[in-house]
């Protein structure tokens, strides 16, 4: 059989809509045999998602997604396999949720210079049990009225170089990688076609990253190829996945479409050992 690996899920510990329940029927139902869920900074689906995840014979694998900077540009790392109970990754993971936190006033405080009667209250009722973020923000505008479209918000407000964005706590590919490593896990470069550039991409495969997001629906088949022969050249593991947030981001299709077989999977844990 077709087994079918999707190793880039959001819940409501971070931005996407569903619970990890309702996330693994709807895998179950994509056909999706092994997953992963990586919300942003926090890791309070897993524990749920492995015990749903062994009554509906999908296999759920520990990951996490963080933010890294290089210079101005935001780089997204993929952990997977790490012991999720380590307490220096935990306690991390509290201090950049807490730093999203003070992000999001400061978002707001800018926003309400701009005459944008939004409150950091309104922006908390969205986030559902863990990490705040901008997503959040933009669906309080849309919602509260105080903008007309969700996109909008990023393009007018809170997007890179927009008067109401604020940075994120700045932490190094280096050190993410060292994190996740030292947790016992594997990291990966997310979504490299957004941005990234190929001198970029290279420092962080020199800075030990073990893998490539090589499927993920911002790819066109020819970048997919193209980072698979990365993959290839510098012996890295690839990895892939729907970024599924549970149908808010215009990806209600996505589950199912996006994936990598389970002989990928299975190579991630040779390299494990
Ligand atoms: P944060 O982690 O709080 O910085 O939020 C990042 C998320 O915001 C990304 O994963 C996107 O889903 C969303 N986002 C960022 N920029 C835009 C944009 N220009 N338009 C729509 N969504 C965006
Ligand atoms: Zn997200
Ligand atoms: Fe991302
Ligand atoms: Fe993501």
């Amino acid at each position: 059989m077709d087994e079918k690996a999707d190793l880039h899920l959001h819940t409501v510990y971070s931005d996407g809509a569903l619970p990890a329940e309702t996330l693994l029927q709807e895998a179950k139902l994509a056909g999706l045999t092994t997953v992963s869920i990586t919300d942003h900074d926090h890791t309070g689906a897993i524990d749920e998602a492995i015990a749903l995840g062994e009554r509906l014979g999908i296999e759920v694998i520990p990951g996490v997604e963080l933010s890294t900077n290089v210079g101005s540009l935001e780089i997204h790392l993929l952990g997977y396999f790490f012991d999720h109970r380590n307490p220096k990754l935990q306690d991390y993971l509290a201090l950049f949720r807490a730093e999203r936190l003070k992000r999001a006033e400061r978002i707001v405080e800018k926003l309400n210079e701009l005459s944008i009667p939004l409150t950091l209250e309104a922006v908390l009722r969205r986030v559902g049990r863990g990490s705040v973020g901008r997503p959040h923000i933009a669906t309080a505008l849309l919602e509260e009225g105080l903008t007309g479209s969700y996109h909008e918000a990023f393009l007018k407000y809170i997007g890179f170089g927009r008067p109401a964005y604020e940075e994120k706590y700045q932490i190094s590919p280096r050190d993410a990688i060292s994190l996740i490593s030292e947790a016992g896990g594997l990291s990966f470069i997310a979504h490299p076609g957004s941005a990234i550039e190929e001198s970029v991409l290279l420092g962080l495969i020199k800075e030990g990253v073990d893998g490539i997001e090589v499927i993920h629906p911002s790819h066109s088949m020819e970048r997919t190829a193209h980072y698979r022969g990365i993959v290839g050249e510098y012996f890295l593991l690839a990895s892939g996945g729907s970024d599924f947030h549970g149908g808010k981001k215009g990806d209600r299709d996505a589950l199912g479409r996006y994936y990598i077989p389970q002989t990928d999977v299975d190579i991630m844990r040779h390299r494990l050992h």
